[in-house]
């Protein structure tokens, strides 16, 4: 490897341990705001929360699982029932086709167990690596990925941890920059400070402890 490329790496290695140290410092126990109380929940939480705010799924969510508990309830539920119960979620054809099919699938395939491995949860609808990331370390406290939603993507990338706007490319990048034990604490940490601090249109750089080592790309 050229004397480069290598010295930046070093630099962007430090640099992702002083941003992970600070966020640690600034979020000792960063959860999900969804809330669930099993991988089933937090499975059908995450996939509602598309184009959502987490706060608006926590209002349809008791409903939901009152309604239909179980992969295997859901699996059985009618779809318009189902869409309605979801409908202030937003795409909610989508969603409740997407659920109730993750629902037969779990229920046929998987004995009515959410999978705890990426390679089984991508083959459930409505599932990419960003909610199986999420359901991985949530549920199962897994770290095989970092999930990069519009938060974790836009700090990434104002900070200069990732080139660009791809989620699959940032992850990748970060992957290989922060510690695996950390990845999921990476992201919700991420999520966390982009709704406090690092905001898409005002971010409060002045109160920022990424100031001085911020690149602020794009902005
Ligand atoms: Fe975001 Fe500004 Fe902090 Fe950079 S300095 S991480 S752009 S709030």
């Amino acid at each position: 490897m050229p004397a480069g490329i290598k010295k930046k790496k070093s630099q962007l290695l430090a640099k992702a341990a002083l941003v992970l140290d600070a966020l640690q410092k600034r979020y000792p126990e960063p959860q999900t705001h969804l809330v669930a109380h099993n991988a089933w929940e937090l499975l059908v939480a995450t996939i509602l929360s598309a184009q959502c705010t987490d706060a608006r799924v926590n209002m349809v969510t008791p409903a939901l699982f009152a309604l239909w508990p179980s992969p295997r309830d859901l699996a059985a539920a009618p779809l318009e029932k189902v869409e309605e119960c979801i409908r202030s979620t937003g795409f909610y054809r989508n969603k409740a086709k997407n659920i109730i099919a993750a629902a037969q699938r779990i229920t046929t395939v998987y004995a009515g167990e959410v999978p705890s491995t990426m390679h089984d949860l991508i083959t459930l609808a409505g599932v990419a690596r960003k909610t199986a990331n999420v359901v991985l370390w949530g549920a199962f406290g897994r770290n095989e990925g970092i999930a990069v939603d519009t938060h974790v993507g836009r700090i990434a990338f104002r900070l200069g941890l990732a080139s660009g706007h791809d989620p699959a490319v940032t992850e990748k990048e970060m992957m290989a920059l922060f510690p695996k034990t950390a990845w999921g604490v990476v992201n919700h940490s991420m999520v966390w400070f982009g709704r406090q601090v690092c905001d898409a249109r005002k971010p409060l750089c002045q109160e920022c402890e990424f100031l001085q080592i911020c690149e602020r790309n794009g902005l």
